[in-house]
């Protein structure tokens, strides 16, 4: 209820949806701000008070980048990496396209889209929506048949019998081996087939009478190697060529996912526009404007690109440990362990999931916001449930004299996070709070989400 306190009563205004499952939006305000404002309305009682706040503008701001900085290549963002309503709803409005894992999946995107979805003339979008996964449920094949979402990924010969039994009129992708020895979420032991075995899958799908009209790969989640990229569009460019000797002029071609926004080691360079960069050389250099088939198109399928930095976990400190001088050998060079109201089976889960490491900054300590800088110690940070392995971190530094009741926050918590919450323990997902953001980005998500919901 607090929550519900705040946001009506809020300086400013809240955007009243129509849409009864999706919540309240703020306008304009910082992410500091409601930080603060929400700590202080749970000054009292804030153990249940875990929460996110998404700040929307910055998925604006990536899709902005993602234009510029890869303008021919459409833009299908993978939902498994966040599935949160409102960015849904707002990236269908920035007129980003979808790729889905599951049946599930494809419903979120079509509710989405919302009414753009069906057009007047009876036809729909569904060209804006791949599923994009190479091993399917006999049940979510033919539920995208029955929506019409025809392109889909396979990279097995026993996905072909599926396709040809449950959905012959499919728009197929093959789906090759990437190099995914940079990144850090490999997905190469378990999907992409190897170049040797692509003749046999394209005769089959020949044999079937399929419709195969392209390539796709995914370097792995997090790659760390913009030269991966250049490897894996020339692995493609090979698989065009296989694929015109077996009778198929593809016409797609789909880079998948696996950028990141962040500097390069040690340098001042941007990975992901030096992806951009080498991707947009390789593609000119395999795939020449003067040597592409009519309807030639490049999609891919970022993912964590477009929601890391958007959201923001804050979380409260429910209980410490402090060792008894002298007689508590629990940690002998950590003297303080704090738990939080979440952890890794909760939003913190890409601690185990992920690879995070997660270094809290203070939100409130004490209830004030003036946060000392001057002591600090070492202090080990655990989520609620009763696992060891519940650990958000085992040694960082924070300010000295944490204590029940501060918040704790971190930053860069949109990726893979909320879709891996459990209830173990019997704990709740933090809830997830918005804000359109400040500036011109944050007005735009406010245009976009109220055109929406007309
Ligand atoms: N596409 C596919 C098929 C995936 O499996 C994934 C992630 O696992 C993505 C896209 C998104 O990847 P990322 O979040 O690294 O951009």
């Amino acid at each position: 209820t607090a929550i519900v306190s705040l946001f009506s009563n809020a300086s400013s205004a809240v955007l009243t949806r129509q849409v009864p499952s999706v919540p309240s939006v703020l306008r304009g305000d910082s992410v500091g701000h409601m930080h603060q404002e929400i700590a202080k309305s749970f000054a009292e009682d804030a153990d249940h008070g875990s929460f996110f706040v998404a700040e929307l503008s910055s998925v604006v701001r990536q899709h902005k980048r993602w234009l510029q900085f890869l303008p021919e290549i459409r833009p299908f963002y993978a939902i498994k990496c966040n599935s949160d309503p409102c960015v849904l709803r707002l990236l269908a409005g920035l007129g980003a396209n979808f790729d889905c894992a599951s049946l599930a999946e494809i419903n979120m995107a079509i509710t989405a889209l919302g009414p753009s979805y069906q057009d007047t003339d009876g036809s729909t979008q569904s060209q804006r929506i791949i599923f994009a996964s190479p091993c399917k449920f006999n049940s979510d094949i033919r539920g995208a048949a029955k929506r019409g979402i025809r392109m889909s990924t396979f990279d097995n010969m026993d996905e072909l019998d599926k396709i040809a039994q449950y959905y012959p009129s499919s728009q197929l992708v093959l789906r090759i081996l990437a190099d995914d020895s940079r990144s850090h979420w490999p997905l190469g032991r378990k999907f992409g087939a190897h170049l040797a075995v692509v003749p046999t899958l394209l005769k089959k799908a020949k044999e079937l009478d399929l419709n195969v009209i392209g390539i796709s790969f995914h370097v792995g989640s997090g790659c760390s190697e913009p030269h991966i990229f250049a490897d894996s569009i020339m692995r493609a460019r090979r698989a065009f060529d296989i694929g015109k000797e077996v009778g198929y002029e593809f016409t797609l071609l789909d880079i998948g996912g696996g950028f990141e926004d962040k500097l390069m080691l040690n340098t001042n360079i941007n990975l992901f526009e030096e992806n951009a960069r080498v991707i947009k050389d390789a593609i000119l250099q395999y795939f020449p404007l003067t040597d592409r088939p009519e309807g030639f198109e490049i999609i891919g399928e970022p993912g964590r690109f477009y929601v890391t930095k958007a959201f923001t976990l804050a979380t409260n400190i429910i209980a410490r440990r402090v060792p008894i001088q002298g007689i508590d050998f629990v940690q002998p060079d950590i003297p303080l362990s704090v738990y939080l109201n979440d952890g890794t089976y909760g939003g913190l889960n890409n601690v185990l999931l992920d690879h995070r490491i997660a270094i809290p900054f203070v939100i409130a300590m004490g209830q004030s916001f003036d946060i000392p800088d001057e002591e600090k110690e070492p202090a080990s940070i655990w989520g609620p449930t009763l696992d060891s392995v519940d650990c958000v971190n085992t040694w960082t530094i924070v300010p000295r004299g944490l204590n029940i009741g501060d918040w704790l926050g971190f930053t860069d918590m949109g990726a893979y996070t909320l879709c891996g919450v459990t209830k173990f323990n019997g704990f709740d997902a933090s809830r997830v709070l918005y804000t359109t953001g400040t500036g011109i980005d944050g007005e735009e998500v406010w245009q976009i989400l109220g055109k929406n919901f007309k």
